[in-house]
C-alpha cells in the first residue's frame, strides 16, 4: 500500500505518525510546497524574534529516513488524476498513491477593503511570511505597525513585535479582544491586563474603509461611532483570518462545501481513496467542532490514518481549545462560550487585582464552556467536565468554586 500526503502541516504529519505507528510495511510520501519539513505554525513567531527556521523544525531529516517517510520539499501538487490515481507536481514530476490524503490546510483571508493589495500587505502562514515580516520590521522608520484583526494571532502578532521595538495598533470591528474565545467581559478584562505588560493600541469597533499605499506608508481610513478619520502606519498586517484554497480539489473533482472540501465521517471525499484532514476539510456536518485549529486538524488524521488502512472509525467531532501565554498571561478557551441564549454564567470570579478571570458556561444544564484568563487551575479537569457536559452540581464536586 502507498499512501501519499499532501502537506507536512499538523493534519499532515499526525496522518503519517499514525499510519506508520500502525503499519511498518507501507510505503508512505508526504508531498509539500514547503520548504522545511513540519514545523509547529504556532512556533513561527520565534522567526519573527530572530530564531533560524532550522530551530522551529519539530523533527530532523533524519527522523524521515528513520521512519520511512519519503519527504517532498519544494512539491507543489497542481493536479490530481484519480482515475490514474498520480499527483502531478509542479515541477512536472508524478507520484502514483494508492490511496491519497490531502492535508494542505488554509491560506490567509485578504479583506476586500479598497486600495488593500496596491502595495505590500503581509500575513503570517509559514517561516517565510515570518522571515520577510522580521525583515519589514526592522527596516521601518517609524516603528508604527497595524494589524488588522483583533484575534489569537493578533495579539501574539502584537507582542511578539512588540519584543522587537515595533508599536503595534490592533484594528478590529468588533468591540473586543477574540471575540471568538472569550465573552465581552473576558475580552474587556484580558484587555486590561494585557495594557499592563506590553505597549499595543487598540482601535475596536473600527472599520477600515479604504487603504493608501504612499510609498513609505499607509493611510487608512477608518470609520467608528465618532465618524471618519486616518490613520497612518509604516507597514501593514492582516490576520483578518483564513480561506480555503480549492483549486486542487475542483481540478480533482472533489466536492467542496461552504469553506473547504467535503468528507463523510471517515474522513473520506466523494472520490474513492482519497480523503482530506485539518483546515483543508469542511466542518460544516460537525457540529460543534471548530475549524481552522490544531486539536481539530489533530484528531481528523488520526481519524483519516487509520481508515486509511481498512478501518471504519467515524470522526465525532473535536471540542474547541486554545490556550496560549502572552507575556506571562495563561489564556483558556474551552468549548463553545459564544452560546448566546439560554446560557447560565456559573463559578465566576473576577480578581483585578490577580489579574484572574473564570467564568464557566451552562446551557440546559450541562457544561459547554470555560474561560480561564491568569490561571490553569483545575484546567484538566475542566477540559473533561466540558467534553462530558458536566452538570453545575458534578463541576461543583471537582472544582474549588
Ligand atoms: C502563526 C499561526 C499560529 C497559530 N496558532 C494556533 C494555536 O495557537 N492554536 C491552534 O489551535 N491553532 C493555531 N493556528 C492554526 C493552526 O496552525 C491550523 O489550524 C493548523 O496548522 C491546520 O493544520 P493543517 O495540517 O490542516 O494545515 P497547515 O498546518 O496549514 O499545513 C498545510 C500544508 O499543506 C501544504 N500545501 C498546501 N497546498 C499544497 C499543495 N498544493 N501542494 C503541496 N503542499 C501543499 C503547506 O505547505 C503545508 O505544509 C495557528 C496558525 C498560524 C498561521
Amino acid at each position: 500500500l502507498h499512501v501519499a500526503i499532501i502537506g507536512s502541516g499538523h493534519a499532515g504529519i499526525t496522518a503519517a505518525i499514525t499510519l506508520r505507528q500502525n503499519a511498518d510495511d507501507i510505503k508512505i510520501s508526504m508531498i509539500t510546497e514547503d520548504n522545511y519539513p513540519h514545523y509547529p505554525r504556532p512556533s513561527i513567531y520565534k522567526i519573527i524574534l530572530g530564531k533560524k527556521p532550522e530551530e522551529i523544525l519539530h523533527y530532523p531529516k533524519t527522523w524521515y529516513e528513520r521512519k520511512e517517510i519519503s519527504l517532498f520539499l519544494n512539491s507543489c501538487v497542481v493536479n490530481v488524476n484519480s482515475v490514474n490515481k498520480e499527483l502531478l507536481i509542479e515541477n512536472g514530476k508524478t507520484i502514483s498513491y494508492d490511496k491519497l490524503l490531502i492535508a494542505t490546510g488554509s491560506k490567509s483571508f485578504i479583506p476586500p477593503i479598497p486600495g488593500i493589495l496596491d502595495g505590500p500587505i503581509y500575513c503570517l502562514r509559514n517561516i517565510e511570511d515570518a522571515l520577510a515580516i522580521r525583515e519589514r520590521a526592522l527596516d521601518s522608520s517609524t516603528g508604527e505597525v497595524t494589524i488588522l484583526g483583533g484575534g489569537l494571532l493578533s495579539v501574539e502578532l502584537a507582542k511578539t513585535l512588540s519584543d522587537i521595538s515595533i508599536t503595534p495598533t490592533i484594528i478590529d470591528r468588533s468591540p473586543y479582544l477574540l471575540r471568538k474565545q472569550l465573552d465581552m467581559e473576558g475580552g474587556l478584562f484580558f484587555n486590561k491586563v494585557l495594557d499592563k505588560t506590553f505597549k499595543t493600541r487598540f482601535l475596536f469597533s473600527t472599520t477600515c474603509q479604504k487603504i493608501k499605499h504612499n510609498g513609505k506608508h499607509i493611510t487608512i481610513s477608518l470609520k467608528d461611532a465618532s465618524g471618519m478619520r486616518n490613520h497612518t502606519c509604516d507597514f501593514l498586517l492582516n490576520a483578518t483570518g483564513i480561506q480555503n484554497d480549492n483549486e486542487l480539489p475542483n481540478n480533482t473533482g472533489i466536492n467542496i462545501g461552504k469553506y473547504a472540501i467535503i468528507v463523510d465521517p471517515f474522513m473520506q471525499t466523494n472520490i474513492q481513496d482519497i480523503y482530506a484532514a485539518g483546515d483543508a476539510a469542511d466542518i460544516e456536518s460537525f457540529p460543534g467542532s471548530k475549524f481552522g485549529i490544531i486539536p481539530t486538524a489533530i484528531d481528523q488524521a488520526k481519524i483519516a490514518a487509520i481508515n486509511i488502512l481498512g478501518s471504519e472509525v467515524p470522526y465525532t467531532g473535536t471540542m474547541p481549545w486554545n490556550t496560549l501565554k502572552v507575556a506571562g498571561i495563561n489564556l483558556t478557551s474551552l468549548g463553545d462560550v459564544t452560546l448566546g441564549v439560554g446560557i447560565r454564567e456559573e463559578c465566576v470570579v473576577i480578581d483585578d487585582d490577580k489579574g484572574i478571570y473564570r467564568k464557566l458556561f451552562f446551557k440546559d444544564n450541562k457544561l459547554q464552556g470555560a474561560i480561564l484568563i491568569g490561571t490553569k487551575q483545575n484546567l484538566h479537569t475542566l477540559k473533561t467536565l466540558t467534553i462530558h457536559h458536566a452538570s453545575l452540581k458534578e463541576v461543583k464536586k471537582e472544582i474549588k468554586v
